[in-house]
C-alpha cells in the first residue's frame, strides 16, 4: 500500500448501509432521527448549486454504477444557457449479473436516495427528477414510492421546500426488465416511452438527454453518497480510499465465500480483505478466479488476491473495477461452464440494433456449448477469440464489448480448460454437485 492509499476509517465502520441494522430503516422518522435531511436543508438554506457542485467535485466522487465517471464534472457539464429545462435521472435499473448493492440500498435506505435526489436535483438547477427502476423488483418500487410520498408530506419534496423557493418534483418509474435500459440512453428512449435501445453519443445526456433537454444520469449509490459529502465536508469523503479513486463504496461478494452479501469499506481494499470480511472461502476449497466488477470485466485469478481493489490497481492488474460485483468461484467451478452462462444472459439480453453484437453472441454461445459437452471442434478456440475481436470495439453500446470480456479473460487464464472441451464434457470434470454455483 502507498502512502497517498491511507484508509483512515476501520473498513467496517458504515456509511451507506449505517441503517441496515436498524429497525424500520427505510421509514422517514427512523431516517431523520440519524440526521437525515439535514444536508439537503442546510444546501437549500446556505448554499448555491454551484457551491453543491463544487464540493462534490472537490470530494473525488466517481460514478459507481460500473465506468467511475467524476460526478462532479459530469454535473458541471450541464449548460446553463441551454434554455430547455435541466433534468435528473437516477439509473437504479441495476442488472449487472453478480451485481446487488442498489437494491438492497433502495430496499434499507430510500430516503438516502431521495435525499441525494435533492441535491443533485438542485446542483444542476432541475425541477424533475426521475428514478429508473427495474419493474421485475416490485418491492423496490413500493418502497421507493413510499418513501417519496413522506417526503412531499413532510415539505422535503414538492413546492417552495422548506421556505427555499426551490421547487422539486420526483417520479418513481418501473422499467419492464431489459438489461439494456441500463445503458443510459437506451434508458432515457424507454422512459420516453420508446423501445429502449442505445443512442448514439456524442451528443452526451449532459448536452441532450431525456426530452432532448441537458439530463445528469446517475446510479444509485453516486446518488445516495451526496448527502454524506455535503453533510460532512468533500474533505472527509477524499480522505478515504486511494489517490485517484476516493471514498466509501459496496461491495458485493457471492459465489463460493462462507457469508456472501454486501460490504461496505473503503476503495483500495483487497479481495483478501473482504474474503475475510466474508468468513473466507467455503471450507476446504480454495479460490479459481473471480471478477471484480460483473461478469461484464475480464475474469481475475488467486494472484490478483491482493489487488487494491481502486479503479487505476484493477485496471492494471487486466481488468475492470465496474460494479464492485465480486463473483468468487473455488476450484470446483468450471471456468467454461461459468463463461457460457454469462455469454448466454448477453446473447438473450442482446437489443439487436447491431451485428457484432446480435449475431456475435449467438455465435459465441453455438461454439461454447460444443466446448462444455467435450465436442469441440479443430480451431474453436480460435474461432472464440476472432469473434471476440470482431465484437469488441466495433459494437453500438458498451453490452456488445462486455460480452466478450470474460472469454477472452477466460481463454487467457485457462486454455487447458477450453481444450479439454475438445473431448472431455465439462460436467464430467467439474461435476455440478460440487459446484453448488455453476
Ligand atoms: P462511459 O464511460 O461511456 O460513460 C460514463 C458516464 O460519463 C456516462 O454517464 C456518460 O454520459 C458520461 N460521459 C462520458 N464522457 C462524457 C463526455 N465527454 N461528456 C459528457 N458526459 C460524458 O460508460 P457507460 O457506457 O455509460 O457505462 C459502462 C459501464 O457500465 C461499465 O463500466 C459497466 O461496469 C457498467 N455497467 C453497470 C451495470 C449495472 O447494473 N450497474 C450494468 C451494465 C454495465
Ligand atoms: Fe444492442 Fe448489443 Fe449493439 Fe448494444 S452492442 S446496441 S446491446 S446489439
Amino acid at each position: 500500500m502507498t502512502e497517498q492509499q491511507a484508509r483512515p476509517i476501520d473498513p467496517l465502520t458504515p456509511v451507506l448501509s449505517a441503517d441496515w441494522g436498524e429497525k424500520r430503516s427505510w421509514t422517514l422518522p427512523v431516517y431523520e432521527t440519524g440526521g437525515g435531511y439535514r444536508a439537503a436543508r442546510r444546501a437549500l438554506a446556505e448554499m448555491t448549486p454551484e457551491q453543491v457542485v463544487g464540493e462534490v467535485k472537490d470530494s473525488g466522487l466517481r460514478g459507481r454504477g460500473g465506468a467511475g465517471f467524476p460526478t462532479g464534472m459530469k454535473w458541471g457539464f450541464i449548460p446553463q444557457d441551454n434554455p430547455n429545462p435541466k433534468y435528473l435521472v437516477v439509473n437504479a435499473d441495476e442488472s449487472e449479473p453478480g451485481t446487488c448493492k442498489d437494491t438492497p440500498l433502495m430496499m434499507a435506505s430510500p430516503h438516502l436516495l431521495v435525499e441525494g435526489v435533492i441535491l443533485a436535483s438542485y446542483a444542476i438547477r432541475a425541477h424533475h427528477a426521475f428514478i429508473y427502476v427495474r419493474g421485475e423488483i416490485l418491492q423496490v418500487v413500493r418502497r421507493l414510492q413510499q418513501a417519496v410520498r413522506e417526503a412531499y408530506d413532510a415539505g422535503h419534496l414538492g413546492r417552495d421546500i422548506h421556505g427555499s423557493g426551490y421547487d422539486l418534483d420526483v417520479v418513481v418509474h418501473a422499467g419492464a426488465g431489459a438489461y439494456i435500459c441500463g445503458e443510459e440512453t437506451a434508458l432515457l428512449d424507454s422512459l420516453e416511452g420508446r423501445r429502449g435501445q442505445p443512442r448514439l453519443r456524442p451528443p452526451f445526456p449532459a448536452v441532450a438527454g431525456l426530452y432532448a433537454s441537458p439530463t445528469v444520469i446517475n446510479n444509485v449509490e453516486s446518488i445516495a453518497s451526496v448527502p454524506g459529502i455535503i453533510r460532512n465536508g468533500a474533505e472527509w469523503f477524499a480522505s478515504m480510499g486511494t489517490e485517484k479513486s476516493k471514498g466509501h463504496v459496496l461491495y458485493s461478494l457471492s459465489g463460493h465465500v462462507t457469508n456472501p452479501g454486501q460490504f461496505e469499506a473503503p476503495l483500495g481494499i483487497t479481495l483478501r480483505e473482504l474474503i475475510d470480511m466474508a468468513g473466507g472461502i467455503r471450507e476446504g476449497h480454495e479460490l479459481k478466479f473471480w471478477t471484480p466488477g460483473g461478469s461484464s470485466t475480464p475474469i481475475l485469478t488467486a494472484e490478483h488476491l491482493d489487488v487494491p481493489l481502486d479503479y487505476e490497481a484493477v485496471g492494471a492488474a487486466g481488468s475492470m473495477l465496474g460494479t464492485r460485483a465480486l463473483q468468487v468461484f473455488d476450484e470446483t467451478t468450471s471456468v467454461v461452464r461459468a463463461v457460457l452462462r454469462w455469454t448466454e444472459f448477453y446473447k438473450h439480453e442482446s437489443c439487436g440494433k447491431c451485428t457484432p453484437c446480435r449475431e456475435g453472441t449467438w455465435w459465441l454461445v453455438q461454439t461454447l456449448k460444443r466446448l462444455e459437452a467435450g465436442q469441440g471442434e479443430e480451431g474453436d478456440i480460435e474461432k472464440l477469440v476472432d469473434l471476440c475481436d470482431n465484437i469488441l470495439g466495433r459494437s453500438f453500446c458498451a453490452l456488445g464489448d462486455g460480452a466478450t470480456s470474460p472469454i477472452t479473460s477466460a481463454v487467457e487464464h485457462f486454455r487447458e480448460e477450453f481444450e479439454a472441451g475438445m473431448h472431455t464434457p465439462a460436467w464430467e470434470l467439474f461435476p455440478y454437485r460440487a459446484s453448488t454455483v455453476f
